[in-house]
């Protein structure tokens, strides 16, 4: 396993002289690598690296660059086994969970490497009737990846695979918790064929100082930060210093709800993948269960007897379907904002607690007859706890779900769909799972309103944070 810094097409060690710092596997709380310590030096030679990349990147004729991501989904398809054990070592999650984030991942390639071929742009005549506008899409430049620690393979490439297919350039940060999936994602795609310099990885446990070490240089003309809504926030401050173009996917506390005339079979399928995907540790995690009070204790009954049933454990031993989570903060945290319900009147439908679990587990978790103005509706859980609140009307509903500073993804789930799209409708979130639990494809714009976000991955759109336009004017004869 490769742990040093990927910088110009080869593994290095830091120029910064510090202490390699421990990745600990959640399971075992033992250490599993020790990665390189990057410091602001090697920031500064990996964009060095980067933008003398990106001369000859951009002019790549597209068909090149898109063979290239090819190659990167089919090796990474190849090796899925190995990158989704890599993933459960390093983030916990399990081994279930590992392999359709492998597979979710490796997409982005693929579905880049299609895209990479289709030019956008087009040609206009301006109505003065003097002159043609030519509308052409150009690659941003260089561009700053930061991923969290929850998906570590599939936020790299979400981010990695549109920079590269528009003809940018990158430096990749991943998240200190989970950098061993990012190294072998470049070891990868260089042999894919990535010439040196196109991707680069610099590792560090001091992401403020690096980062805004990268973002104080002018060469950086994109950002594309996946994590929390309270770092996106800075970072989109220190972007303004040298107007950076930054994409953010921050924080979510989607609503699930449930209206009287739903398939409450459907609707529990659903909630166990929108809440338990990832053990709960995904930004598109259902956070808030909106019940109509009509169905509310068969739907609760019927979820609770489901979320007992959960085999817990080390996320690589077979059968288990939830992992630890990712830290002792984590489980500290998850555990305080159940105590804090039940003392607020919550009473526990299924699981609570931790004792007798493996590492940082927190056991899934139901609550019922949770207050609208609870607490812990106001925080993204990150774990596998699924508050249910009831609610009287559908405009009921649509106010609980839009009451948040949030808006990645809303759920719901109705047999009538002339009711669903209107409900739909009024639901303030870049998303909506309409009778789904589950919504990401990398062929669709994923991204979130209000502070859950700016900008789209996926899709067209993903690859246009990578590109900028540019408007020729020529004389029309
Ligand atoms: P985080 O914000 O703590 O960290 C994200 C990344 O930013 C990591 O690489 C981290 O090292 C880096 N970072 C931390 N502080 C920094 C600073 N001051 N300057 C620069 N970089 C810094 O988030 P996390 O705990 O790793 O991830 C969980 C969060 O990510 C949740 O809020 C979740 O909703 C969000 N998330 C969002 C999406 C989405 O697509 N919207 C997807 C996954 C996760």
């Amino acid at each position: 396993m490769s742990t040093g810094l990927w910088i110009d097409g080869g593994w290095r060690e830091s120029r910064a002289g510090r202490d390699d710092f421990a990745v600990v596997d959640p399971a075992t709380t033992k250490v599993l690598a020790h990665v390189v310590d990057g410091g602001v030096e090697d920031m500064a030679d990996a964009l060095d690296a980067a933008s003398r990349a990106y001369e000859t990147w951009a002019e790549t004729p597209a068909r090149e660059r898109s063979t290239i991501l090819r190659r990167a989904w089919e090796l990474m398809t190849e090796r899925s086994e190995e990158l989704a054990r890599l993933i459960v070592r390093e983030n916990g999650k399990a081994l279930p969970d590992a392999r359709s984030e492998v597979a979710y991942a490796a997409e982005f390639f693929r579905w880049f490497s299609e895209e990479a071929v289709r030019a956008h742009g087009d040609m206009r005549r301006s109505p003065t009737g003097q002159n043609w506008i030519m509308v052409t899409e150009e690659p941003i430049g260089v561009a700053l990846l930061i991923t969290p620690w929850n998906y570590p393979a599939a936020m790299a490439t979400r981010k990695i695979a549109p920079a590269l297919a528009a003809g940018s350039t990158a430096v990749l940060k991943p998240a200190a918790e989970t950098p061993l999936t990012a190294l072998a994602i470049a070891e990868l795609l260089a042999e894919a064929g990535l010439p040196a310099g196109v991707l680069n990885v610099v590792c560090t446990k001091r992401s403020g100082e690096l980062v805004g070490h990268a973002l104080g240089d002018t060469r950086v003309r994109a950002l594309s930060f996946t994590g929390s809504t309270e770092v996106g926030r800075t970072l989109l401050t220190l972007a303004a210093q040298n107007v950076v173009r930054a994409s953010m996917e921050l924080g979510g506390n989607a609503p699930f709800v449930v209206l009287d005339d739903a398939d409450l079979e459907e609707a529990v399928d659903g909630l166990m993948v929108a809440k338990l995907r990832n053990g709960g540790s995904a930004c598109t995690a259902a956070n808030r269960i909106y019940v109509a009070d009509g169905v509310a204790d068969e739907f609760t009954e019927r979820f609770a007897a489901r979320i007992a049933s959960v085999r817990h454990g080390n996320g690589l031993d077979d059968g288990v379907e939830l992992g630890p989570l990712v830290n002792e903060s984590t489980q500290r945290k998850v555990a305080e904002l159940v105590d804090g319900a039940v003392r607020a009147g919550a009473s526990i439908a299924a699981g609570g607690g931790h004792d007798g679990l493996p590492g940082y587990s927190y056991r899934a978790t139901v609550l019922a007859d949770v207050k609208p103005d609870a607490e812990i509706l106001r925080h993204e859980i990150f774990g596998p706890v699924a508050p249910i609140v009831r609610f009287e009307s559908d405009a009921q509903a649509v106010a609980l779900a839009n009451d948040s500073e949030f808006g990645l993804i809303s759920y719901l789930y109705t047999r009538d769909l002339d009711r669903g799209l209107a409900v739909s409708r009024r639901l303030r979130s870049g998303m909506v799972g309409l009778n789904r639990g589950v919504v990401s494809d990398p062929a669709a714009p994923f991204g979130g309103v209000k502070q859950s976000g700016i900008g789209r991955e996926g899709a067209a759109e993903g690859m246009r944070e990578f590109t900028e336009l540019k408007y020729t004017a020529i004389p029309f004869h």
